[in-house]
């Protein structure tokens, strides 16, 4: 259970460090005072506690406050602004929205129930106060309620709740902390966003398990991340490929950091060339991992190697997946593409208030498993004993009846010379349905010819894009994904998001 785990490693390292400079002790006892605060505020077991901030110490104090009390965290995306901070206030109902200040003025007007306003400054104030009594109940959350509610990366006005439980959340850290070798000696710097399971779970939370230290970062700066590695402390780095794109850039002639005991990255396709490149000037080979918040994560590199370069590895300890035909659950061989499923103790509850759409997102095997389809295309390549992945299904594109998998497209774009991203998307074609469209990040001049060129040296014809644009900068999400959605309304206006 996640308090028990959080407890364990509270009653082990009292002294010791857990974020910044605050002790295991100030910490815990930090956050009961906030409970304390909150409960006096009317929140009870099964309340929403929303936070909507940048990387605080509030943030965490409230996150663990809100654990203590057996309410449910519903962190916000920072960058939300009216429309999707309408919809999903309206839709967890929280009791309380703990937010920066920066953002106050948003919350107040999104705030359509009669939430609580309070400012993190606030929390974290509370968190010192030794004067206030720390909050203790003798009833603990049991494994199966919902202990967070995340909002899926949707697009406005349709991202949906998904609730992790207690025992959700217990399990995903276990998970991570043992594939990871993850222990009270490491240091862990923090820029990912703390609004997401990425940052939230595998990196706040698993910490506080093991016992370890976390430097936190208000926001991601390349600059500012390769001297804190370099400081001689720092043992462990978690980001998303553009971060290590933009700490490439950042090292550009200068010295690298020494070499960290472990990187991983996630959230998004890691480039393999990116992999490669950031192996030769760092002098560590990166571990890929692939999770989505329903499940946290299900499949990652293997700490001991081989870290294969463009493949996600295996499945973590106690995860299960399969490869299987769409809409259904039966296994398909090895080497052809299917949905992947999802099954283990880390599998969420179900979306928040849309019985219909939780139904949906999962299909039961023959042996009564329920697994969870994650709407990702997989392959398992037998020979490396790896997975990989292919794409989203619903970015498939059909081009006179043949399948192109984008990721594989971008793969081939990515290694040319100039090209610092790639994406591809599918354009509505009178005569073949659909067409491949590359959108090609680069600060250089390159020939739109000679790229086709060169990957008609290595593309089936039907894959090669029939159109090339060059972009500075690829629209991407807060976690570095890039949004095809707004790729394909670009090439087609009718369409809607
Ligand atoms: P989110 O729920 O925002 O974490 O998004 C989860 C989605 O991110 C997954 O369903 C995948 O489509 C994508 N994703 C996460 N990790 C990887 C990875 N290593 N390679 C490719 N896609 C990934």
């Amino acid at each position: 259970m996640l308090l028990d785990l959080l407890d364990g490693a509270l009653a082990d390292r009292a002294g010791a460090l857990a974020v910044d400079d605050l002790t295991y002790t100030d910490l815990h006892a930090g956050a009961r005072r906030v409970a304390r605060r909150l409960h006096e505020r009317g929140v009870r077991t099964g309340d929403r506690v929303a936070i909507y901030s940048e990387n605080r110490l509030g943030f965490a104090f409230a996150y663990l406050a809100a654990l203590r009390l057996g309410a449910i965290a519903v962190p916000m995306n920072v960058l939300y602004r009216a429309n999707d901070l309408a919809h999903a206030l309206s839709d967890a109902r929280p009791a309380v929205i703990a937010c920066s200040a920066s953002v106050v003025p948003f919350a107040e007007q999104a705030n359509s129930g009669n939430a609580t306003v309070v400012d993190v400054a606030d929390v974290e104030s509370w968190a010192r106060t030794s004067e206030i009594r720390p909050y203790d109940s003798t009833e603990r959350p049991q494994p199966d309620d919902v202990a967070l509610i995340v909002y899926t990366s949707g697009t406005t006005g349709t991202a949906k709740g998904a609730m992790l439980s207690h025992g959700n959340l217990a399990a995903i850290a276990s998970q991570v902390i043992a594939a990871w070798r993850w222990q009270a000696c490491d240091t862990l710097l923090l820029a990912l966003p703390l609004f997401h399971v990425h940052g939230l779970i595998a990196g706040l939370t698993a910490s506080l398990c093991a016992g370890g230290r976390v430097v936190l970062r208000e926001r991601f700066d390349a600059r500012d991340a390769l001297e804190r590695l370099g400081g001689g402390d720092v043992t462990m780095f978690f980001g998303v490929p553009t971060m290590y794109v933009r700490l490439l850039e950042a090292l550009a002639g200068r010295r690298p950091p020494p070499p960290l005991r472990l990187y991983v990255s996630g959230s998004a396709a890691l480039p393999a060339e990116l992999h490669r490149a950031f192996a030769q000037r760092f002098g560590a080979s990166i571990l890929e991992r692939y999770g989505a918040t329903e499940f946290g994560f299900a499949l990652g590199n293997r700490y001991a190697g081989p870290r294969v370069p463009g493949s996600v590895g295996v499945p973590l300890p106690g995860v299960r997946v399969r490869v299987a035909a769409p809409h259904g659950a039966q296994p398909l061989p090895a080497g052809e593409i299917g949905e992947l499923l999802v099954s283990g103790p880390n599998v969420f509850c179900g979306y928040w208030r849309r019985a219909a759409a939780s139904r949906e997102a999962f299909v039961t095997g023959d042996d009564a498993t329920r697994w969870y389809r994650s709407g990702d295309l997989a392959q398992y390549d037998a020979e490396r004993g790896v997975y990989r992945i292919v794409g989203r299904i619903k970015e498939v594109i059909i081009t006179g009846g043949f399948n192109v998998y984008p990721r594989e497209v971008e793969d081939a774009v990515e290694a040319l010379p100039g090209v610092r991203a790639c994406a591809v998307v599918g354009k509505p074609d009178p005569a073949r349905g659909e067409m491949p469209v590359a959108f090609i990040e680069t600060s250089e001049a390159l020939d739109a010819d000679s790229i086709a060129a060169a990957l008609r040296e290595c593309l089936a014809s039907f894959k090669v894009p029939k159109e090339i644009r060059f972009v500075e900068n690829l629209p991407r999400n807060a976690m570095g994904k890039v949004d095809k959605p707004a790729l394909r309304a670009s090439l087609d206006p009718t369409r809607i998001r």
